[in-house]
């Protein structure tokens, strides 16, 4: 991913400031911010995977089980070179409150494996998969720690991890992972499921803030699982994808651009860029251009501040967890640009997990129209609650993410207080 920072910010002590800041403005004890600061639980583990070569390589791979209290750790696992634990644990805490958020029972968990996918074949993602799935089985189990898909992971990965897991119990146990194939378990609409929330979000936003998705124009910083389908799913609304672009460049046409015919091209040439019709445009250009919608699909802390005070776009529907930094947040609010947050706009991802989990436990299964309209319901309800807090508890004085940690923040430290975890 085309990296927009240029020194690396803690993405751990952004997370931990979020909490603090929530912990404040809730006037709660310091204990409660020392509970919730570290994870519970973080496993780091050598991961050997035999290599197409015959040669044995070591990986290294996560999970950080942040908190259980409203249910088992749950969330995905991602496979980057880059990643370290604490940008690990930082998911993790993001995981605990948008659980919370989005009031389906789960805690907050994250894995992942340093390592490049795009320079591994098949076999090796499999052998890696299964390996990671040896490390960690000891600590997850639906009762226990619930993983699913994140960036660079996808259904066949999760398809692998099931089957590992399931030999280790001895029967299958499906309900482990989430973001399965259909055929073990998986629930329809799940690949989808993250976009077509970014778009329930987007839609809410858009409602409050008066302007019609119908002619709005939006730009998708990363055209993977997330950037690709909620570009589609926004186009189908009447929005015009004018800008998008991924690690290797970019792609703006003021005209518009169709959302598959921009999938296709990437899908032949590796990026979005070139595509025909289209001139060129870095990330920081696509932050900076005169559009209604930005949706940042990619990785952490990509809005800076220098690259917020360029924004233009009165919406920022966050794909991507933590995309934006505070001192971003902090120019975004002056200037009125309405931000729904990480924890809220891709809640659908892990809300269509928490679907696919209830059908796996209960071995019936839900159909199509039955799931988008419960991640329908679901969404709205949670971007109602959210927008009510944020203008009735604050009296509108704090940002759709201060509003949706303080909701958060308050249902995990009531439900800890009853547990005896503080006080
Ligand atoms: N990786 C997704 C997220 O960050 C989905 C997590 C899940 O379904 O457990 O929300």
């Amino acid at each position: 991913m085309e990296n927009l920072t240029k020194e690396k910010i803690n993405t751990y002590q952004v997370a931990k400031s979020r909490i603090k800041r929530a912990v404040e403005q809730l006037d709660l004890p310091i204990n409660v911010y020392e509970r919730l600061k570290a994870p519970d639980r973080v496993i780091e583990a050598a991961i050997p995977v035999e290599m197409d070569d015959g040669k044995i390589k070591i990986f290294t791979g996560y999970r950080s089980q942040h908190n259980n209290t409203l249910g088992p750790y749950k969330g995905g696992i991602r496979f980057h070179p880059e990643v370290d634990a604490d940008e690990v644990k930082a998911l993790s805490i993001w995981m605990t409150f948008k659980c919370a958020v989005a009031r389906v029972p789960f805690g907050g968990g994250k894995g992942a494996v340093a390592c490049n996918p795009r320079q591994m074949s098949k076999k090796e993602m499999e052998r890696l998969s299964r390996q990671y799935m040896r490390a960690m089985a000891p600590i997850l189990g639906p009762e226990k720690d619930i993983p699913a898909p994140d960036v660079n992971t996808n259904a066949q990965v999760m398809a692998w991890m099931a089957d590992e897991y399931s030999k280790i119990q001895q029967y299958n146990d499906f309900g482990v992972i989430t973001g399965k194939p259909l055929d073990m378990g998986g629930c329809v609409g799940r690949e989808t499921a993250t976009a077509r929330g970014v778009l329930y979000a987007v839609r809410e936003a858009a409602r409050v803030k008066g302007i019609s998705l119908k002619d709005a124009t939006f730009a998708v910083q990363g055209y993977g699982n997330v950037g690709y389908f909620a570009a589609r799913f926004l186009a189908e609304q009447g929005g015009k994808l004018i800008a998008a672009t991924d690690s290797s460049g970019g792609a703006y046409n003021q005209g518009g651009m169709n959302p598959e015919l921009l999938l296709k091209h990437k899908n032949e040439t590796g990026s979005v860029k070139n595509f025909p019709g289209s001139d060129e445009i870095d990330t920081e250009g696509l932050y900076a251009l005169d559009c209604d919608i930005i949706v940042p699909a990619a990785l952490e802390n990509q809005i800076t501040a220098k690259v917020a005070q360029k924004i233009r776009a009165r919406i920022i529907g966050e794909g991507a967890n933590g995309p934006t930094t505070p001192e971003a947040d902090e120019i975004l609010k002056e200037k009125d640009v309405l931000v729904v947050p990480d924890i809220l706009a891709n809640s659908g991802g892990v809300i269509v997990s928490y679907f696919e989990w209830v059908q796996n436990n209960y071995r019936y299964y839900w159909s199509e129209d039955e799931i988008e309209r419960r991640l329908e319901r679901k969404m709205v309800e949670a971007f109602n609650h959210i927008y009510e807090y944020k203008c009735n508890n604050c009296k509108d004085t704090v940002t759709m993410r201060e509003a949706a940690f303080m909701y958060a923040l308050q249902r995990l430290a009531e439900a800890m207080k009853v547990r005896g975890w503080w006080g």
